[in-house]
């Protein structure tokens, strides 16, 4: 069975072919500059990346090109888009509602368009990257797989703000979690590699957007992320947590509107805000190298905050059985692993430098000292094959 898996953003549209028979990733690629001229890149492993500028003037445009290139002759990997027996679409947000992955019918489509309110940045592309699917597929289950559902298991008192309840009531104003579909991943594996559904795991996903999750019985209990992908650790180029009366302060003070204030506490903050540098923690890192101070402090102000909350989580699951490292930063950067795991003995956190050191790109390592309690992890992550694996759990349920 062949399930493709869709990520649709504002201008771009990514995708992901998988044979889940052989559990394969067959092909996958980026369609760029939707709207306004177009560019794709397609890979398949083993063969030569494909390059093409063709004309996307929208989603629809993008998904017939994909479906053109996925059934040619020499660059495909099918015979014909009858094949394809499902496809995933990504949504980061599902509101209140969207609990958990599910067929996408006009119900489901009709509440993701009332909620692009609370979601104006992803929900709309993510509707059009839909509905242009949807019509040109339109006799096989289209499956939504929402970020937020990871999160829909949270006890009200850790997603209820402490201002007045009527927001959440009029405004749905609440700590709702991102990038779910990642630590739910992450955190399959790692509970699978302790042979304990039931374990209390603490999972660092730290890329360009970061957030932790603490897990206990496979299920979310508290995320760093809240009401959007704001909140939390310092990211690329968001702020992370800040005392709200910064961002009210500064907006009297500097006589910003909400846009500019969200502009530079989203655009500008975080790794890039305070490094001078760049939103990239390699760049980040090799400024901190080569003596750049300020770089330096963006690097221990990383490393402060995602140990605080993994110090948070340690207490409200009373302990942990894991920790995991996961997405670009905290797969690939051993010093940031190192920094965080640094001085933690206390909670049982420790690990063995030299495996740190040679953890293998892009593999799932075991970085544990000898004698800690807490077992750390690096976990490869792969949303894609997530919502690959619901989409065909529930397109076999749909037949
Ligand atoms: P996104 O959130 O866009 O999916 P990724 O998970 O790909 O982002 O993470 C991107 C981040 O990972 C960037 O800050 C990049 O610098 C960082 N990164 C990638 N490789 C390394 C590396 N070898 N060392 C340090 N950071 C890295």
């Amino acid at each position: 069975m062949k399930i493709l898996v869709v990520n649709a953003g504002s201008s771009s549209l990514k995708y992901q072919l998988f044979d889940m028979e052989r559990g394969l990733m067959l092909c996958k690629g980026n369609c760029e500059r939707i709207g306004m001229d177009g560019m794709i890149t397609h890979k398949c492993p083993g063969r030569e990346d494909f390059h093409a500028t063709p004309a996307f003037p929208d989603h629809r445009a993008a998904i017939g090109y994909v479906l053109g290139l996925l059934t040619d002759r020499e660059l495909g990997s099918i015979g014909s888009v009858a094949e394809i027996a499902a496809v995933g679409h990504r949504f980061a947000h599902g509101g209140e509602r969207l609990r958990a992955s599910s067929v996408l019918g006009a119900d489901e489509i009709a509440y993701l368009e009332s909620i692009v309110p609370i979601n104006p940045l992803h929900g709309p592309p993510a509707i059009s990257g839909f509905k242009a699917c949807k019509e040109v597929m339109p006799d096989i289950p289209h499956v939504g797989v929402v970020d937020t559902s990871y999160y829909s298991g949270l006890e009200p008192h850790a997603y209820i703000y402490p201002i007045p309840y009527e927001l959440y009531e009029k405004d749905r104003i609440r700590r709702y979690g991102f990038h779910g579909t990642s630590h739910r991943y992450v955190a399959g594996k790692a509970a699978e590699l302790l042979g304990d559904p039931s374990a209390k795991i603490i999972t660092c996903h730290l890329g360009n957007g970061s957030s932790i999750t603490a897990t206990m019985n496979g299920k979310a209990v508290d995320t760093s992320m809240g009401f959007t992908p704001q909140d939390g650790v310092p990211m690329g180029t968001r702020s992370g947590a800040l005392d709200p009366t910064v961002v009210t302060y500064l907006m009297k003070k500097e006589g910003l509107t909400a846009e500019e204030t969200e502009k530079l506490i989203n655009g500008r903050s975080g790794l890039l805000g305070v490094s001078g540098v760049s939103s990239d923690c390699r760049d980040v890192r090799e400024a901190a190298a080569k003596g750049n101070e300020r770089a330096a402090l963006a690097m221990k102000i990383l490393v402060h905050h995602v140990k605080k909350i993994i110090g948070s989580f340690y207490a409200e699951l009373n302990g942990a059985d894991a920790l995991v490292f996961t997405a670009g930063i905290g797969e690939n950067d051993r010093e940031l692993r190192k920094e965080v795991c640094a001085d933690m003995t206390a909670l049982g956190i420790a690990i063995d430098e030299e495996v740190n050191a040679a953890c293998p790109r892009g593999e799932t390592a075991e970085l544990t000292a000898k004698g800690a309690a807490v077992r750390t992890f690096v976990i490869p992550t792969n949303e894609e094959y997530m919502i690959a694996l619901d989409t065909l759990r529930l397109a076999a349920q749909n037949k």
